[in-house]
């Protein structure tokens, strides 16, 4: 079913784009660089917009179909995002323009500070980091700055749950932490007992996934804060995943010390829309001063009549720049005009609509799916892909198998505590004919898994490219295969 390449579809002579009259004298090139000796394929203009429109809808999207990625809260993005962040005022800036002429861009940067610090409850915001493991390291250099300014050097242990995204011990240890594990108890919380044991005059912190990565809320986060407090710790949190909380619970009122957001998950833009990502970092107030800048400032208050004067301006004793210029300012503008359409009751109204939609397909997929830590859940939940009665069926092949049915697998073997995870977010903004489908197709293939696991073992059956070797696909790639000679 493969399509022809644009080099089949060549034709001597065929042309798709015309050059308008040179106004400048023309100049002969120098010997060896002549065009004529490069192997493009000529194609009027026509296939080459069918070429590129084939092969767009080769992708999978979040326009085209649900798309379950556990953790990764692929909601939908609104349009009009996309409208605003084009405006000519804010698309043709340039980031080396003097204040007095950006004061829009910088009012947009200062608001979304307010919003952030509003929802998290954070003292202060910077936007700064580029996306959320980058957050995550500015976070930890913030962590280990404030040690530096009490004098505190023995400080060298991060605590770091089992459940956790890898990110959190990559930076942790990339900051020059040695990073310490704290294992999960039954009920997919953090082990008290083990935690207890761990924390010492060593410990520079804790990283807390609320709700953790197994989609549950940490139901000891008080006594895990005091535990590391009492210890001397400071409590990071990871904020990739807001979903379940906009509105209703706030980390820094619950006692967190620095937490980074995801923009580009919980404020829509999944994945970046294909661009790049904005990890914002908030922090308590014995932190602000730590901050990496330059950051949105009111210089001057503004009175009935004019608005405030903006500037940009460094923390006290803030770790530095972590990024060139002032983050991913398209994703701001994103994420400013998102928080500005549902306003704080739209917030709420997206987390209790998240973690009622989980809650929904956990409903429907507990019967046929086993869920080793069944409890309510909070914007997502974790089942296991393999049956004791269907021994040769992994998670693997499941998440294969949903493809047929025109569905996007889940996230599949994270968090690494539970086997073969499964782990399943349909967020707040998938509607319950979409759920239901999307539950049918996910009981239909535990059916098939005990009659027909062949079925799942070849899938995926209708996509152009069967079964691929994952990782030879990711660290192999062939990126020149266009190229007529070479392959
Ligand atoms: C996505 C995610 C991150 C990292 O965010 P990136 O923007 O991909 O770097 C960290 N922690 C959790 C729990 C996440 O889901």
């Amino acid at each position: 079913m493969a399509e022809p390449t644009v080099y089949e579809l060549s034709s001597s002579g065929r042309i798709g784009v015309r050059f308008p009259e040179p106004d400048v004298p023309l100049a002969t090139l120098p010997a060896g660089l002549e065009r004529e000796s490069l192997p493009l394929p000529e194609l009027s203009e026509l296939d080459v917009v069918r070429h590129f429109t084939h092969l767009s809808q080769l992708n999978y999207s979040i326009d085209g179909g649900f798309y379950p990625l556990g953790s990764c809260t692929m909601k939908y993005n609104p349009k009009i995002n996309e409208d605003t962040a084009r405006l000519p005022g804010f698309a043709f800036t340039h980031p080396l323009q003097p204040a007095e002429t950006v004061q829009g861009n910088l009012a947009l940067m200062y608001e979304l500070q307010e919003y952030l610090k509003e929802i998290s409850g954070f003292a202060a915001v910077s936007l700064q980091p580029a996306a959320g493991a980058h957050g995550e390291f500015t976070g930890v250099m913030i962590i280990k700055a404030y040690h530096e300014a009490m004098g505190r050097t023995n400080r060298t242990k991060m605590l770091i749950p089992d459940s956790a995204h890898g990110t959190n011990p990559a930076t942790s240890a990339m900051r020059g932490f040695e990073v310490v594990g704290v294992p999960s108890d039954s009920r997919g919380n953090v082990d008290l007992e083990a935690l207890k044991a761990l924390c010492d005059d060593a410990v520079a912190g804790l990283m807390l996934t609320n709700p953790n990565t197994l989609g549950l809320f940490e139901e000891h986060v008080v006594e895990v804060l005091d535990l590391i407090h009492g210890c001397g710790g400071l409590v990071y949190g990871d904020g990739a995943n807001l979903n379940a909380l906009l509105g209703i619970a706030r980390p820094g009122d619950i006692g967190f010390d620095v937490m980074h957001f995801n923009l580009h998950k919980t404020f829509s833009t999944p994945h970046g829309g294909g661009g790049p990502g904005s990890g914002p970092v908030g922090v308590a107030t014995h932190l602000v001063d730590f901050l990496p800048g330059p950051n949105a400032v009111i210089v001057e208050e503004g009175t009935d009549e004019e608005a405030p004067l903006f500037d940009l301006a460094m923390p006290a004793q803030s770790i530095g720049r972590v990024k060139s210029f002032h983050g991913h300012f398209g994703m701001l503008v994103r994420a400013f005009t998102y928080i500005s359409m549902y306003g704080a009751d739209g917030m709420r109204k997206i987390a209790e609509h998240a973690v009622l939609n989980a809650n929904y397909l956990l409903a429907k997929l507990r019967h046929a799916y086993h869920v080793p830590h069944d409890r309510i859940c909070m914007h997502e939940f974790v089942m296991e892909g393999v049956f004791e009665d269907a021994p040769g069926v992994h998670a693997l092949d499941i998440a294969k198998r949903l493809m047929d049915y025109k569905f996007h697998p889940p996230t599949n073997y994270f968090p690494l505590i539970v086997h073969e995870a499964l782990m399943i977010e349909p967020t707040e903004t998938e509607n319950k004919q979409t759920l239901d489908a999307f539950a049918d197709a996910l009981i239909k293939i535990a059916a098939e898994a005990h009659t027909q696991p062949e079925l799942l073992h070849g899938a995926p059956h209708i996509t152009p490219i069967g079964r691929l070797d994952e990782v030879k696909a990711a660290k192999d790639l062939v990126l020149c295969c266009w190229y007529p000679d070479q392959n």
